[in-house]
């Protein structure tokens, strides 16, 4: 007997069938022996509605009161699985996040999780009960509601498992696994059967939205077995695996891309000590997260020209900023692009093969995509291009590595 947790998203809970579908899933998982902790999203669509409601209020929400009427979401989703586990003849409790007591810092509408009071689910499994918990959401210390971030419920998930010591995480999807790009924008990617962690933790963090990179960082830190399927179809799904070994020899894993980037450039500083501080400290005092940076070699010895990117919701905002510290610095000028997005290959494979940078420009060079900036890892490359080549970079990048096929060195 093991006890798993399970985490249904969006589209698995998008109707009451859908949510029945998921009881008889839950229940045949119950039938094997098993105990069984529920972590469930909003049925899909719900969480967007939400957020449209607050902005029709009020256009830049306050977050504590954004958080409290999102989270309402999962509250739907929680009550109705337990009443369809109920009807199904399988016993069931559903909780909130601050029932359970997920505590998490006051950051909100992206809080991160402190740790997690196990007690009460421990007493419902022993009596034999489906334990249902809200993803997405939790408490601080001082009892506020706060939420975890787009995708959050991932990272419940992975935390619950932790806190519960599970034996495995299964992340149920509308797709059947971890593929070697987004299938919807590439139909020929292919399912991994396993994926390493490392690749997993970069894959998310350069924009894969299969999972929450938080959950993927958690399930690092403690260890926890992490497996990604679908609630239609039956299947191994998508293992994250801890050991490099055992997984496919190949030396991509996979492209991720980010659409929601926006690039800002400063023409003309002093090249001098302290410009990059001098640049980007406002941006940070400012709460907006730099992604790439480059400072190029100026045409003279005096001056030089500055990039970095952001995420495209903070724009507006480091724009502003940038003109003001452009100003002081009596910089020549400002240019603002929102219209581009971040193209990522990963792969620890990349460790011990040359060329897989050089092979990839060729292959974006040959379609015509002018590349705009640059940054490599030791098992990723990135690139910055236009939005309008996204689709066809995608493709590009997935022929020229081969990843339709299963590749063995
Ligand atoms: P959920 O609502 O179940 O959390 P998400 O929409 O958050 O589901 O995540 C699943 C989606 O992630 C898929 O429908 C797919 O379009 C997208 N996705 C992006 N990259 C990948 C990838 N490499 N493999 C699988 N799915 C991916
Ligand atoms: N409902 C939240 C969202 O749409 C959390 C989740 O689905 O993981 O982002
Ligand atoms: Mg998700």
């Amino acid at each position: 007997m093991a006890l798993i947790v399970q985490k249904y998203g969006g589209t698995s809970v998008g109707s009451v069938e859908r949510i029945q579908a998921v009881a008889q899933r839950v229940k045949r998982t119950r039938a094997q022996g098993h105990d069984v902790v529920v972590v469930v999203s909003a049925m899909s669509g719900e969480t967007d509605r939400l957020i449209g409601l607050a902005r029709a209020v009020q256009p830049q929400p306050v977050p504590r009161e954004l958080d409290v009427l999102i989270a309402t979401g999962e509250q739907v989703t929680i009550a109705l699985l337990a009443m369809a586990l109920e009807a199904a003849g399988c016993p069931a409790r559903s909780y909130t996040g601050s029932q359970v007591q997920i505590h998490t810092d006051s950051a909100h509408n992206k809080a991160r999780i402190r740790d997690i009071d196990g007690a009460r689910v421990g007493g419902d499994l022993e009596a034999g009960r489906v334990v249902v918990v809200a993803g997405f959401q939790g408490i601080d210390r001082a009892g506020n509601i706060t939420t975890l971030g787009r995708g959050g419920s991932d990272t419940s998930a992975v935390a619950m498992a932790a806190a519960l010591k599970a034996d495995e995480c299964q992340i149920y999807t509308d797709v059947d696994g971890v593929y070697t790009t987004d299938p919807r924008i590439e139909p020929r990617a292919r399912k991994l059967d396993r994926i390493t962690f490392e690749e997993m933790l970069e894959m998310a963090s350069l924009g894969s939205k299969v999972l929450q990179i938080r959950a993927v960082e958690f399930a690092g830190k403690y260890r926890v077995p992490l497996r990604v399927l679908s609630s239609f179809r039956e299947g191994e799904g998508t293992l994250i695996s801890f050991e490099e070994d055992n997984v496919e020899d190949a030396k991509i894993a996979g492209i991720a891309f980010a659409k929601d980037e926006a690039k800002l450039t400063v023409l003309g500083v002093p090249d001098q000590p302290g410009i990059a501080h001098k640049i980007l400290g406002p941006i940070s005092e400012a709460n907006i997260e730099v992604d790439m940076i480059v400072q190029n070699v100026g045409a003279d010895s005096t001056t030089t020209d500055f990039t970095f990117t952001v995420h495209r919701n903070d724009y507006d905002t480091a724009l502003q900023v940038l003109r003001e510290t452009a100003e002081q610095l009596s910089a020549r000028e400002v240019a603002g692009d929102e219209t581009i997005v971040k193209l990522s290959l990963v792969g620890v494979g990349m460790r011990s093969h040359a060329g897989i940078a050089s092979q990839m420009f060729e292959a974006l060079a040959r379609e015509g995509i002018n590349i705009r900036m640059i940054s490599t890892s030791e098992i990723k490359i990135s690139v910055v291009i236009d939005e309008k080549y996204l689709e066809l970079g995608v493709r590009a990048l997935h022929e020229a590595f081969g990843l339709a096929e299963k590749t063995i060195l």
